[in-house]
């Protein structure tokens, strides 16, 4: 049995923009602003600061849409991405990286070459570096936080 999917006309969340979703019936894409949504990214905001897929929890997003600024997520968010997903990536001067949490709850940070490993995500968040840098002080020219 194939019942033939409903598209669904729905308004982009941040700009209002009419959005179409995809094939799933759960994820859209902005044409306009070029945001992504799939689920609820209200109630993941409330219960875990973050939006999915794109991490920026969806209050700060529209701030940033308004101040027209591209949507990236802050070292935090980022660290509740980590808690959501598990497995979090970004770039890097062209370099990927990968966080993750192991069973224990300490985190790995690693990218082709190397790893490194955090006892707990707190540790992760001070002292992660690149290059004797701190992640967090060269959070502004990381690229691409993401959902791994
Ligand atoms: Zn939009």
């Amino acid at each position: 049995m194939k019942e033939k999917m409903k598209t669904e006309m729905r308004f982009c969340e941040i700009c209002g923009y009419p959005v179409v979703n995809d094939e799933s019936g759960v994820c859209m894409c902005c044409e306009r602003c070029g945001w992504q949504s799939c689920g609820d990214n209200i109630e993941y905001e409330e219960k875990y600061g973050i939006s999915y897929p794109m991490v920026v929890p969806l209050s700060r997003a529209k701030m940033q849409y308004r101040e027209g600024k591209p949507f990236k997520p802050t070292f935090e968010d980022f660290i509740h991405g980590l808690d959501f997903y598990s497995e979090m990536a970004f770039t890097y001067r062209r370099v990927k990286y990968g966080v993750c949490y192991r069973s224990d709850h300490s985190v790995l940070f690693y990218n082709a070459r190397q790893v490194w490993s955090f006892p707990t995500k707190d540790a992760f968040y001070k002292f992660a570096s690149i290059g004797g840098d701190l992640l967090k002080d060269i959070w502004d020219q990381v690229q691409e936080p993401r959902y791994m």
